[in-house]
Formats: structure tokens, C-alpha cells, sequence
């Protein structure tokens, strides 16, 4: 374990570093072919095998569509509890792993895959993008790619900003990683404190094609993991992967371009 995890601390080192030797300059490899359309149409690569549920179970059951869970900042000492309620509810979901966490902690953020889950990329520490300027925007997001294709084999292509804050230079550092941003159109406030309730009454609100915020690590998230899915059921919607979408999708003064479809 502790050898495990100080050779991922090195590839992390060896990943920041040659970033900062070749950052700015040099081209990121594969940054060539992060086209929208490729990163929509790759965001499949991302799941793992399919044993969670949600298979054989479409069509009527999913007659009003998609929405997007999601769970962000992990993966945490909790993950193990969090993939057991959405195992048991029969909920697939995408979690937004940071890079730290996922040193700390490969052996879950290849749970998540192996129980049919999404990894994407929330940077490697949670920073404030729009605020510490350049290369280390960039660094903070290219070196979790690695950390995640390293610990996954697969190359995250969804990305989430930290705070939802985004500009145009950090959606230039994503286009040139080859990464799709999403945001979300409910925030469940599970991060200021919010209930089991009063998360599950925000989950109520989302449309189909909907992406929901949620984190990781608040006991009431995890607790508010059948009151979705018993609303989901009860609304014909399922739990979906996220996609590209042409559409512009509302968020504050902006837009993104994502949304939930079938898995
Ligand atoms: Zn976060």
C-alpha cells in the first residue's frame, strides 16, 4: 500500500514537473484530438463494466429520459458507503475526482469504475481556476488527468471546475486537454449543510438531460441516496452518463455544453 501509493506520488511529481518543464509550450499530448464531438463521443470510455444496474432496465422504466448524479471532490473515506447505497438503489453515477484524493485513494476510484460508475477531472487541489493564472490552471487539471489514466488505464474526458468557475482561459486549458465541461443545472447544497430532504426535494427538480451537484463526502448525501431514486422511479427518469450536447445549457450569465443520456 504505501509502496503503491508513493509511486503514485512520484508519477504525480514526474507529471507536475514535466508540465512545468513543457507546459506552456509544447503541445499536451493528445490534446490534439479534443474536439467537442471527440470528447463527446469518448465520454463512454469512461464507464467501466456495467454491473451496476440500470442495464436491462430501460425503456419504460427510463420513458421520461436521462438526468446526471454527480459527485464531486472524492474520493473520500466515505466513497466505500456512497457506491454501496447507489448499488443498492440501482443508481449509476459520474464522480469528479480530485487528483490529491485519488493518490491517496486508487484503489476506490477503480471501485467506482468497476461498479459501473464515470471518473472525471476535478482538478488535482481544488483550486480557484479563474485565480492563479497560468501554467498552473493548466498543471492543475493535465497533471489529474494523468493521476486518473494511471490509476484507471482510461483517459478521463469530463471536467469539472472547482466552484463551478470557469473562463475562457480555463475552457482553453480544457479544449486543449481534449476535455468537456460541465456544470449543472441543480445544486443540491449538500456542500453548505443542506438535509437528506431538502437534497433529495433539489433531485425533484431536475429536468431530463438535468445534471445534479453533489459531493462526495456529507452524511446527508449518502442518506439521500433512495429518496432520488424512489422520486427518479416515480418521474420515469433514469440515471445517466453525460454527454455533449450542441444545446446551450444555462448556468448564472453563462452556458455549458452538457447533458444526461442514456448509458
Ligand atoms: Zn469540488
Amino acid at each position: 500500500m504505501t509502496a503503491r501509493r508513493s509511486r503514485f506520488r512520484h508519477i504525480a511529481l514526474l507529471a507536475v514537473s514535466t508540465l512545468a518543464l513543457f507546459g506552456f509550450t509544447a503541445p499536451a499530448s493528445g490534446a490534439a484530438s479534443g474536439s467537442r464531438a471527440a470528447s463527446a463521443s469518448g465520454a463512454a470510455s469512461t464507464s467501466g463494466a456495467a454491473s451496476a444496474s440500470g442495464g436491462g432496465s430501460h425503456g419504460k422504466a427510463c420513458r421520461n429520459g436521462y438526468v446526471g448524479l454527480t459527485y464531486d471532490d472524492g474520493p473520500s473515506a466515505t466513497t466505500p458507503q456512497l457506491l454501496a447505497a447507489l448499488r443498492a438503489n440501482r443508481l449509476r453515477a459520474t464522480f469528479f475526482n480530485q487528483g490529491n484524493n485519488s493518490l491517496d485513494r486508487p484503489g476506490l476510484v477503480r471501485d467506482e469504475l468497476r461498479a459501473g460508475h464515470w471518473v472525471g477531472n476535478h482538478t488535482f487541489s481544488h483550486p480557484h481556476l479563474t485565480q492563479i493564472g497560468e501554467p498552473a490552471a493548466f498543471q492543475e487539471i493535465a497533471s489529474t488527468q494523468w493521476v486518473l489514466r494511471d490509476i484507471t488505464g482510461r483517459e478521463p474526458t469530463l471536467f469539472r471546475p472547482p466552484f463551478g468557475e470557469t473562463d475562457d482561459q480555463v475552457r482553453a486549458d480544457e479544449a486543449r486537454i481534449g476535455l468537456l465541461e460541465v456544470l449543472w443545472t441543480v445544486d443540491s447544497r449538500d456542500w453548505a449543510g443542506a438535509t437528506a430532504d431538502e437534497i433529495a426535494a433539489a433531485a425533484r427538480t431536475l429536468q431530463p438531460g438535468g445534471i445534479i451537484l453533489m459531493h462526495d463526502w456529507p452524511p446527508a448525501t449518502i442518506e439521500a441516496v433512495p429518496l432520488i431514486a424512489r422520486d427518479l422511479a416515480a418521474r420515469g427518469l433514469c440515471a445517466g452518463r453525460i454527454a455533449y450536447t450542441a444545446d446551450d445549457v444555462p448556468y448564472g450569465t453563462q452556458v455549458f455544453h452538457a447533458k444526461a443520456v442514456r448509458p
